[in-house]
């Protein structure tokens, strides 16, 4: 039996989306939480950013996703919203594989409660390229999982502001006339072409979603010893666990510094990963 030991203000939790995550994030919360997850009829996320770039992130990302779940509570008169945010870009250290950042943030406004999770993953199948003939889009889409992941075609010479955009592709006819439609308004320009990175275009961003959602559960089910306030937080993690060998620090983990959002209380948990370093983590002894 799943436990049920996170009390929420509410049981009704709900979800600011307008790309289907509802598919994978009400499962999970029911389940995991006893919830029940409801989503805001017309509810437009556009006008906090796309990824095709018509329209700009204004905010980071923590604040774009719970604005987006404040604003959907709002319009359903409830006190406990939820919602997501997604980025994607090169790995900070091997700039040739792309990388996923996924947030899944709770907001519950009676509790003043924020918890965020969080998963960064290289499993993405994010990327573009130009092409000027089917060929070449039909061997990019074959590279990025397409037709179970969606296309974007657009004109490239014309980001961001041209309507001359088709998003949400699925099927090679598609694709051939969205290439055909942009080549006869630009024929000697080269068509953009990408992933679509919309959650119910993209299966595998789906999946990173559903672990930031798991990850969201789990931080919420740490309670605070003192108040049992829930979202009991890693807030600092210290590095300098001594050798095994030599009793030099090492860049391992010696301390996570936990802090509840309620009633301020701090925990220090020395040694999550053990009392010393195994020697081939010591720049000394295997350097
Ligand atoms: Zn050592
Ligand atoms: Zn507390």
């Amino acid at each position: 039996m799943p436990e049920h030991n996170v009390q929420l203000s509410d049981q009704v939790v709900v979800l600011g989306t307008m790309h289907g995550k509802e598919q994978v994030i009400a499962p999970i919360l029911t389940q995991e939480l006893g919830v029940e997850v409801i989503v805001p009829t017309d509810f437009n996320t556009d006008q906090w950013g796309t990824f095709t770039r018509e329209m700009d992130r204004w905010a980071d990302q923590r604040t774009t996703a719970r604005v987006k779940a404040k604003q959907a509570m709002e319009i359903l008169h409830r006190l406990v919203g939820i919602a997501s945010e997604g980025s994607f870009g090169p790995h900070p250290t091997f700039p040739w594989l792309a990388v996923n950042r996924e947030l899944v943030v709770l907001v519950d406004v009676k509790l003043g409660l924020e918890v965020v999770g969080e998963v960064v993953t290289t499993k993405t199948n994010y990327r573009q390229t130009q092409v000027s003939h089917i060929t070449e889009a039909l061997e990019f889409a074959r590279q990025v999982g397409f037709p179970r992941h969606g296309l974007v075609v657009m004109a490239s010479e014309t980001i961001p502001t041209h309507p001359l955009i088709f998003k949400g592709i699925l099927t090679e006819v598609q694709l051939k006339t969205a290439i055909e439609q942009v080549l006869a308004h630009y024929p000697h320009s080269r068509v953009q072409l990408e992933t679509d990175m919309r959650a119910m275009m993209n299966p595998t961003r789906m999946e990173a979603i559903a672990q930031a959602t798991h990850e969201l559960v789990r931080k919420l089910r740490q309670t605070c010893p003192l108040c049992n306030y829930p979202g009991f937080e890693r807030v600092e993690q210290q590095s300098g666990l001594n050798c095994s060998q030599c009793n030099q620090p090492t860049p391992l983990i010696r301390l996570d510094r936990y802090q509840c959002q309620h009633c301020g209380h701090r925990h220090n948990h020395l040694f999550p990963q053990g009392k010393l370093a195994d020697p081939m983590y010591c720049s000394y002894c295997n350097p």
